[in-house]
């Protein structure tokens, strides 16, 4: 599933606005900055975004080309995104709930443009950096069906093999597990 390229979302429907509530609560839940429909087991173009708990982390937000309040747009709700690069590449660190206590520094930009849509149906345009870029983007490639380990340098992926190769083995016998007999 994670592979998977979510599909765009046409319009907000009752099932879509459960769907996004449910995934609040799971990001929520599991203390994560972000979550994409990839992993909660459905190829969506959607994903649910909020920084707040992250405090020593900062964000950067500009609305019609102007600062805009952080705190006052999460959680963020989006579907559809698309991500143009409006800066350098920086290097930082990231995990992904989908890798538990994996952590590595991942090269993307520092900020973007996005243009999306928000859990009323509505057309979203913003400039996002620091963590909320680099949030927008790692779920962004979620979407896509794309793994923060793709981003990772050889170096990392090489330090990580061990354990990634454990998750690998993990995930596959408990799906055979949970296949009917
Ligand atoms: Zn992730």
């Amino acid at each position: 599933m994670l592979r998977q390229k979510g599909a765009r979302v046409g319009k907000v429907t009752p099932a879509i606005s459960q769907l996004i509530a449910d995934m609040l609560e799971t990001m929520h839940a599991a203390a994560g900055v972000g979550l994409a429909a990839q992993q909660v087991g459905q190829a969506l173009q959607l994903t649910v975004i909020d920084v707040r708990a992250a405090k020593d982390r900062p964000s950067t937000l500009e609305r019609l080309g102007q600062p805009a309040d952080i705190a006052a747009f999460m959680p963020l709700v989006l579907m559809n995104p698309e991500i143009t690069p409006a800066a350098q590449p920086v290097s930082g660190p990231e995990g992904c709930l989908s890798f538990p206590e994996i952590y590595a520094d991942i090269t993307r930009p520092e900020s973007v443009d996005v243009v999306g849509m928000n859990e009323k149906g509505e057309r979203i345009e913003f400039r996002c950096g620091g963590l909320l870029g680099r949030a927008v983007q790692h779920e962004a490639d979620h979407l896509h069906g794309i793994l923060f380990i793709d981003r990772m340098s050889a170096a990392t992926k090489k330090e990580l093999k061990r354990q990634l190769d454990e998750m690998h083995a993990e995930t596959k016998a408990a799906l055979k597990k949970e296949q009917p007999r």
